[in-house]
């Protein structure tokens, strides 16, 4: 077992070699084999009080990664993240202010390798030719501006990554590919706002990882799972609605910029 610290370069790190770069906070622990190496992370995830976004964090810090569980509600979020040893931040996405001091009190405890922006909103849902305006920007706020808000705010701290990730939780709702699939479940589905809002969650990270190469910026389909999202009437379990997510997460900084997974692999867009 060996361990590269966060004051070793790149080059002093046995598995890996290359190019000197600082390992800050990346702790690299495994055997001697690189295929074994294991990336400690620290990770923040928003939205991660209940449901998706808690059964990442509860993955990750079982995995042994430290994990700050962002939450709007500072007695829910504190309340999750004592119960997994997590980190509490309170983190509102449709809020500068608050997503602005989330990012200071990160920065200030030793800075950030992975961003997973979880937090979202189906609702309101109406027919379509009652849907208002003001239920446009609710939907899009939460989900659609957050991407902007959060990753602004957060940029500067994953440039001080050895290995800068970035995870959209997207939707299959949010595919093309998908809802013009009559085999998927997906076709069936007629819901403008929240489906518009996750193809843009896709698009935004296609655009961000050609913006940030030096950054591994994809989206996740959790895939239909029961949560409070959808009055738990999805077929998976929460455990199986965030392999797509822990598995970007665990990549260590490797791997492939700018696609859209689920949890069966790459998805079309
Ligand atoms: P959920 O049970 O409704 O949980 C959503 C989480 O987002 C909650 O922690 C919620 O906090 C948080 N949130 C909502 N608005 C927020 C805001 N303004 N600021 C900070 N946090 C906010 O939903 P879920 O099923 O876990 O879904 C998580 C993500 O997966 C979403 O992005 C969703 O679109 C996506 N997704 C879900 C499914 C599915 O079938 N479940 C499928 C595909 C994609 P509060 O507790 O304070 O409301």
């Amino acid at each position: 077992m060996w361990v590269c610290h966060a004051t070793q370069s790149h080059s002093e790190c046995p598995v890996l070699g290359g190019t000197a770069r600082p390992y800050a906070r990346l702790g690299l622990v495994g055997t001697i084999s690189a295929t074994h190496t294991r990336f400690m992370t620290t990770t923040l995830i928003t939205g991660a009080n209940k449901s998706l976004g808690y059964e990442t964090a509860r993955r990750l810090i079982e995995a042994g990664h430290t994990v700050w569980m962002a939450a709007r509600d500072p007695e829910r979020g504190r309340r999750a993240a004592d119960a997994l040893g997590g980190q509490f931040v309170q983190l509102d996405v449709t809020s500068d202010d608050s997503v602005a001091a989330a990012a200071e009190t990160v920065a200030a405890a030793g800075g950030l390798d992975v961003l997973i922006k979880n937090a979202g909103i189906s609702r309101p849902q109406a027919p379509a030719a009652e849907l208002t305006a003001a239920d446009a920007l609710a939907v899009y706020d939460t989900n659609v501006v957050s991407i902007v808000r959060v990753t602004n705010a957060f940029v500067p701290l994953l440039r001080s990554s050895a290995a800068p990730t970035v995870i959209n939780v997207t939707s299959g709702l949010g595919s093309f590919a998908h809802v013009h699939d009559a085999e998927r479940i997906e076709s069936k589905v007629n819901a403008p706002l929240y489906t518009s809002s996750k193809a843009a969650v896709t698009m935004l990270t296609v655009q961000y990882a050609r913006a940030l190469p030096e950054m591994r910026i994809n989206a996740a389909d959790p895939g239909y799972t029961a949560t409070d999202f959808n009055g738990h009437s999805g077929p998976q379990t929460v455990t199986e609605g965030t392999d797509a997510v822990v598995e970007l997460a665990s990549r260590g900084g490797a791997g492939p910029t700018g696609t859209f997974i689920d949890r069966s692999g790459v998805a079309p867009f």
